[in-house]
């Protein structure tokens, strides 16, 4: 993969990365279709990677789809496909580790302690590995998409981080591997996540800007729903990841939710455009 890669930087080619954990879906798609669309060679990686489950988290159970995923990744018209062994990214006497100060003990970090320094890890290890010019990521996991874009900036990367929208089922429901493990009755209440999220865009549009007020109706809307159990919501400022009390700037409303055995994440863009906010899902 070095190999590929230093070629292509060496004949001057706009190399485009798209790094995912496999069980691939539109969402996943979608980063690929933005990358063939301004790069050239596109490279894409499967590798589930291991730290950065906890413990009593689903890496063992976690979708493995890597033929079917290929041939996804073929027809879209990928150039290459990574796909590395964890002995080879892990081997034995491993021990560096980077970790995005901050931005990472908060939210998904404080539910899933050490996670977001082994997502740094993989993905500061892909990255140069591939070395990019432009590497995909999507807003589904926001603060994943933070956290590496302020790596990149601290570590003077040379790749540039592009976040892409979040693509979701008809219901609303965001596309993630995990919808997979969804019961019918679960799958249903699932969309509890986008519904409350999109209770806070409309409640946004009518002019509310009071953070609490939203985190609220949001927390309410979810307790609504019996198989659903809370694990955060909040509003925070999308530099900071910080709570804030009153839109502004640009900010997040960020949901983590379980449905059972299911943990799922999903969140509202806020931006301030000429005085007016403009909420996107
Ligand atoms: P994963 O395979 O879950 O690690 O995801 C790989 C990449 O795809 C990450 O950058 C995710 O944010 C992105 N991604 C996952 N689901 C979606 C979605 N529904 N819409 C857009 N991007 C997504």
């Amino acid at each position: 993969m070095k190999q590929v890669a230093r070629q292509a930087r060496a004949e001057g080619r706009s190399t485009g990365f798209v790094p995912t954990m496999g069980a691939l879906h539109a969402g996943h798609l979608s980063l690929v279709h933005t990358a063939l669309a301004e790069c050239q060679p596109v490279i894409a990686s499967i590798f589930v990677n291991p730290t950065q489950f906890g413990p009593t988290e689903d890496f063992q159970k976690y979708p493995r789809t890597f033929e079917a995923d290929g041939k996804k990744l073929e027809e879209a018209g990928v150039d290459y496909l990574f796909a590395p062994d964890s002995s080879e990214i892990y081997p034995p006497g491993f021990r560096t580790s980077v970790n995005v100060e901050g931005l990472s003990d908060r939210l998904d970090g404080r539910s899933r302690p050490g996670h977001f320094r082994a997502v740094a890890t993989i993905v500061l290890k892909l990255l140069e590995i591939v070395q990019p010019q432009k590497a995909f990521f999507g807003r589904k996991d926001a603060q994943q998409a933070r956290i590496i874009r302020q790596m990149a900036r601290d570590l003077h990367l040379d790749s540039e981080i592009v976040v892409c929208p979040i693509i979701r089922e008809p219901d609303g429901l965001a596309m993630s591997s995990r919808n997979a493990y969804l019961q019918p009755d679960e799958r249903r209440a699932a969309t509890i996540l986008f519904r409350a999220l999109d209770g806070a865009r409309i409640s946004i549009s009518r002019g509310e800007r009071d953070a609490l007020r939203l985190t609220a109706a949001m927390r309410e809307m979810i307790r609504s729903e019996p198989l659903a159990e809370l694990d955060y919501a909040e509003l925070v400022d999308a530099e900071t990841l910080e709570p804030v009390t009153r839109l502004r700037g640009v900010c997040l409303a960020l949901l983590a939710v379980r449905i059972g055995a299911v943990r799922l994440i999903d969140n509202l863009l806020i931006e301030e455009r000429d005085g007016s906010l403009l909420a996107t899902l």
